[in-house]
């Protein structure tokens, strides 16, 4: 789960990693007041789940709390466009008024998990501020890595080891060692994926502060953090995989044409890599899992074609604990609820096979049936294709 940069500074103050003082407004006349508290000097910044927004144009510098109530009103409502978002951008709905900082370094820090070592890896690079995969692949030598061996933390001489490479000396380097390590515990006690702050900013007065924050967290940890759940925002997520997971249906959204719906994750994997064996390209995978009722079937179905990539659907499913009868009827009163114009390539093998493809067949509406998955994939994609 991804949250915004507000509340992941709201998280890592919580810890005492060291954030500029700020609130958050939805209104120009509530940054005005937040300026005039903290301020005069203000940056206001656009909210949304995606970074590149200093050169999208959503953080502006404001030097009195007048400009920051207009700057404000420039960036609330407007959908904001970064190398992030895609070209149709996202809306802005909230803003992060902050004391604005004399900038001497701008630094980058982030945790994640590597795969590789099984271990979180902290990178550090005094690259920061612009776009760190920029740097990854044109110098990676810039970036330093320690990693953490779970039985034994970070070490204070693994982060000392890193604000050395920084360059840091003196009460910065002192600054930049704690900044290191709550950091980490605010990563590991929180069960994030990722905490990434760039810039991390050293002032002209040597102080080592977070000038932006963005983590993400283990969906499978969430039960444990009620707080860090809550500050789901839903208008940031795919509006179609929100729907599914209200009915605990696994949809995930792909380039493609042809829908796919599926039960378990293996026969998904595997419907999608015979549709791109036959030419094809899945528009996306829906897989209800074990237990299904029909109502769930009829809701995935629902899901699975109201993404306006589907050119058609196909439909492969094994009936191990689901019954293919009760599938096809799924299918059967959504298309009729539906009033569907893309044609469906149905493949069912396993528990009441037969009733299933009888009831698609007396169904009266034009199903394409399959007998294999190779069949489906075959017959799928010169359809999806027109
Ligand atoms: P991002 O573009 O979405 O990653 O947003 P950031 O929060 O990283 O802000 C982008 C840039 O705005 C930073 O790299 C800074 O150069 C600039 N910026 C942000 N806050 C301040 C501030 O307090 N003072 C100054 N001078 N610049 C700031
Ligand atoms: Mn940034």
């Amino acid at each position: 789960m991804k949250i915004h940069e507000f509340q992941a500074k709201q998280i890592l103050k919580q810890f005492g990693v060291r954030i500029p003082r700020g609130e958050v407004a939805d209104t120009p006349m509530r940054a005005r007041e937040i300026a005039e508290d903290i301020g005069p000097r203000v940056v206001v910044k656009a909210q949304i789940h995606a970074g590149g927004r200093g050169k999208g144009g959503g953080v502006k510098l404001a030097n009195t709390p007048v400009e920051a109530e207009m700057l404000a009103g420039e960036i609330l409502g407007m959908t904001l466009v970064t190398h992030q978002t895609g070209p149709e951008g996202k809306l802005v709905k909230r803003i992060l008024v902050e004391e604005a900082l004399d900038i001497d370094r701008e630094l980058y820090i982030g945790i994640v998990i590597d795969r590789a070592t099984e271990s979180p890896v902290v990178m550090a690079s005094s690259q920061g501020g612009m776009e760190i995969e920029k740097v990854a692949a044109e110098t990676p030598d810039l970036i330093f890595k320690e990693y953490i061996h779970p039985a034994t933390g970070f070490g204070v001489f693994q982060a000392r080891k890193l604000a050395f490479k920084l360059e840091l000396s003196g009460d910065t380097l002192k600054q930049a060692v704690k900044f290191l390590l709550t950091l980490y515990k605010a990563f590991r006690a929180s069960d994030a994926s990722l905490a990434e702050i760039n810039p991390l900013l050293v002032t002209k007065q040597g102080d080592v502060l977070a000038l932006d924050a963005k983590m993400n967290f283990d969906d499978n940890a969430l039960k444990r953090h009620p707080d860090i759940a809550k500050m789901r925002d839903l208008d940031e997520e795919d509006s179609l995989e929100v729907e599914a997971s209200k009915f605990d249906l696994n949809y995930i959204k792909l380039d493609g044409s042809v829908g796919c719906m599926v039960n378990g994750a293996g026969l998904a994997m595997a419907t999608m890599d015979i549709i791109m064996h036959s030419g094809g390209m899945p528009a996306n995978f829906l897989d209800v899992g074990g237990g299904v009722s029909e109502e769930a079937v009829k809701n995935a179905f629902r899901i699975l074609v109201s993404d306006k990539d589907v050119k058609a659907a196909l439909i492969n499913i094994f009936g191990g604990i689901v019954r293919c009868d009760l599938v096809a009827n799924g299918i059967v009163k959504a298309a009729q609820e539906l009033e569907l114009d893309i044609p469906i390539v149905v493949r069912l093998e396993g528990t009441n096979v037969e009733q299933g493809k009888q009831i698609l067949e007396n169904s009266g509406l034009a199903f394409y049936s399959a007998s294999s998955m190779k069949e489906a994939a075959e017959k799928i994609v010169p359809l999806a294709a027109q």
